[in-house]
């Protein structure tokens, strides 16, 4: 069933990732503490359309999850544009048909030096996972990726991106 999706896989990489893979939606964590996390200690809080306030709470990204059955969780390094990717990817997929398609990337959106009322690229950006309230550490884990808490001078992180396919 999911070998209709494989061209997204190769995709994925193409533009970039290190990895991708067709996961179930039920496999992704949304989780209170997450917006908690955003909201109080992140910097990013309220600068971008894409981040809370603005970006879907937790208890609205676990409705949409419910009405998906195939999604495609990217992995990229500190080196991989997820910002990009992400947009990128769903509307390929869209374009093939799956009208449901719907990204979500890795941090605040930085195409713009300061958002404007309403976004100025609305075709070139998504909220991230996190700003939407999912528990990227959780998900990661479950689909076995790898993801850990960076400390100060590590650069070798993980970033993940999500298409939800249909
Ligand atoms: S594209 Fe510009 S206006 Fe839209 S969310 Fe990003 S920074 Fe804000």
């Amino acid at each position: 069933m999911t070998r209709k999706y494989a061209k997204y896989i190769t995709r994925a990489k193409k533009l970039g990732a290190l990895e991708a893979k067709i996961i179930s939606p039920k496999t992704i964590v949304a989780a209170e503490w997450v917006r908690m996390k955003c909201q109080f200690g992140c910097s990013g809080y309220g600068q971008s359309l894409t981040c809370p306030p603005y970006s879907p709470k937790p208890e609205e990204t676990r409705r949409m999850l419910s009405s998906y059955k195939y999604a495609i969780l990217v992995h990229g390094s500190a080196y991989t544009n997820i910002h990009a990717l992400i947009p990128e990817l769903e509307q390929e997929i869209f374009l093939d048909g799956y009208f449901k398609a719907f990204g979500m990337g890795a941090g605040p959106c930085q195409l713009c030096a300061k958002c404007a009322k309403f976004c100025r690229h609305p075709e070139k950006t998504r909220p991230s996972m996190e700003g939407c309230g999912i528990d990227v550490y959780s998900t990661a884990r479950a689909n076995g990726y790898p993801i850990k808490v960076l400390k100060d001078g590590d650069r070798k992180g993980n970033y993940y991106g999500i298409v939800l396919i249909e």
